[in-house]
């Protein structure tokens, strides 16, 4: 009896070690998830800043194509002013260059402020590319180590669940039968019973149960809990009721 229990206790600290080994690591791909939302929020942050310059840009672009449009234009008004046969054709297109000439200057300061705030803009973001590269590198370096702790502890799952098969075979097949209904529900599926308490569910089990227990060595089942029990002097080196 005893050597049946013996052996269900060491399956139990093989599915206990594995079951620690999870929870530890459960927290990892938390942990990056958070890490890739912080790259991403940092991400956009960039790539707004960068849209803001590269509209800047298109804007410029286009000022200065309405710009040289305007003057070709004017010259050409200029060239046909001579054409000009009555004083008042003339004089009203005269006022058209004139208008024209006016808003072509209100462009060209316009350009020469936008120009100086894209020259700011630029700076900006050279300075907030430089800080992203910084921050990107630093999450990324956190997130590799984070996936190599993973690693780890999926690599040392695999070993114990591979020495599970070994461990578990010299179980009995009954009794491990019952404790792999149990552990789906609830782990620790094996508990000690301490001076007739269980301490899966911390109800005494009846006194003549418990006697059993010390006395058989062996296993039974807690009436409150339903998990398997033994009496914890039945793990013992020296058991009383062994001697
Ligand atoms: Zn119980």
């Amino acid at each position: 009896m005893r050597e049946k229990l013996k052996a269900l206790a060491e399956l139990q600290n093989v599915d206990l070690e594995v079951a620690s080994l999870r929870k530890a690591a459960d927290v990892h791909p938390r942990q990056i998830a958070e890490l890739e939302r912080e790259l991403g929020v940092a991400r956009s942050a960039i790539e707004a800043e960068r849209a803001r310059v590269t509209d800047m840009e298109r804007q410029k672009a286009e000022r200065e194509q309405n710009i040289t449009d305007e003057k070709d234009k004017v010259k050409k008004w200029e060239a046909r002013l001579s054409e000009q046969r009555s004083t008042r054709e003339y004089s009203a297109l005269a006022r058209e260059i004139d208008i024209a000439k006016k808003a072509n200057l209100t462009m060209a300061e316009e350009q020469v402020e936008l120009i100086k705030q894209l020259g700011l803009a630029r700076e900006a973001l050279k300075g907030k590319e430089a800080d992203f590269g910084t921050k990107q590198q630093g999450l990324s370096a956190r997130m590799a180590e984070l996936r190599g702790k993973l690693g780890e502890s999926e690599a040392q799952v695999k070993t114990l669940e591979g020495r599970r098969s070994g461990v578990a075979s010299a179980v009995d097949s009954n009794l491990l039968r019952r404790y792999e209904v149990i552990r789906k529900k609830k782990l620790p599926a094996l508990v000690g019973v301490v001076a007739g308490t269980c301490q899966g569910c911390n109800m005494n089990v009846p006194p003549q149960l418990y006697n059993n227990l010390r006395t058989s060595l062996g296993t039974d089942v807690c009436p409150s809990c339903n998990r398997i029990i033994y009496a914890v002097e039945a793990l013992q080196e020296t058991p009383a009721a062994a001697k």
